[in-house]
């Protein structure tokens, strides 16, 4: 699903924030990508959903060489891959409906197609009671699930979230990955940042650590044997 060869990105300001990369996350894996404040974990991101371009090196994401799609490829490449952020990036004068529903307005389905597809998705998120409230009204938990319906409305095959617990206490946060991991479970294909160690290290799925733009371990999916509680618990 994901394949980069000799990966490098420059920035002018920053030098090379990611340096020669080579790695590879086969469809339907769950992958962790951890490492220092800095090592590169959201440009890895970025570059996945086209958000930047690699500056040398190819990145492949589906069979698609991302270094190389043209304007008009990217909207199609971008609806492919759901983004969730640490800070949910939710529109606050809309309502949780309008705003799970903008990706699918974007992309010109009809009125009925994204009303039900936005019900389906706020149903995965347990927050179909909750379509009409705006999101200053909800929890911080609420609103990283609204952040999480938006991304996977959609339905793309892969899903590249950005620190998405770093807001959320300890229960919010296994309960966030607890919805990944049953995204997984039908298929979806997913790479995590997260520098919550503490968090990742009790999870069975295979990390990635970077440091200073370095891919520095692959540590594949562990057993663990006395997880604290199970996510889906
Ligand atoms: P992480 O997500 O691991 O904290 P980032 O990918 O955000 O790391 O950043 C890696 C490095 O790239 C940092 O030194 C950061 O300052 C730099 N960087 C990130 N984005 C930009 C940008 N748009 N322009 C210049 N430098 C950037």
């Amino acid at each position: 699903m994901i394949r980069c060869d000799q990966v490098s990105k420059r920035y002018a300001e920053s030098g090379e924030v990611l340096n020669h990369l080579n790695l590879e996350i086969a469809a339907g894996e769950m992958v962790f990508l951890t490492g220092p404040s800095g090592a590169g974990k959201s440009t890895l991101l970025k570059l996945i959903a086209c958000l930047e371009r690699p500056s040398r090196g190819q990145l492949l994401v589906d069979g698609r060489n991302v270094g190389r799609l043209t304007l008009r490829q990217i909207p199609y490449h971008r609806r492919q891959v759901g983004m969730i952020f640490q800070d949910h990036r939710l529109l606050m004068d809309r309502s949780v409906f309008d705003n799970v529903a903008l990706p699918l307005v974007v992309a010109g389905l009809g009125a009925q197609e994204v009303a039900r597809r936005v019900r389906a998705a706020l149903n995965q998120v347990g927050l179909l009671n909750k379509d009409k409230a705006h999101p200053q009204a909800l929890s911080g938990g609420e609103q990283q699930r609204v952040g999480i319906a938006r991304a996977i409305v959609g339905r793309p095959p892969l899903l590249v979230a950005d620190e998405p617990t770093g807001n959320l206490d300890p229960r919010l946060a296994r309960e966030v990955m607890g919805l990944f991991a049953r995204f997984n479970q039908v298929g979806v294909t997913l790479l995590i940042a997260s520098h919550d160690l503490a968090l990742i290290s009790t999870l069975p799925y295979r990390t990635l650590t970077l440091d200073r733009g370095r891919l520095v371990a692959d540590t594949h999916a562990t057993q663990i044997t006395s997880p604290e509680t199970p996510l889906n618990a």
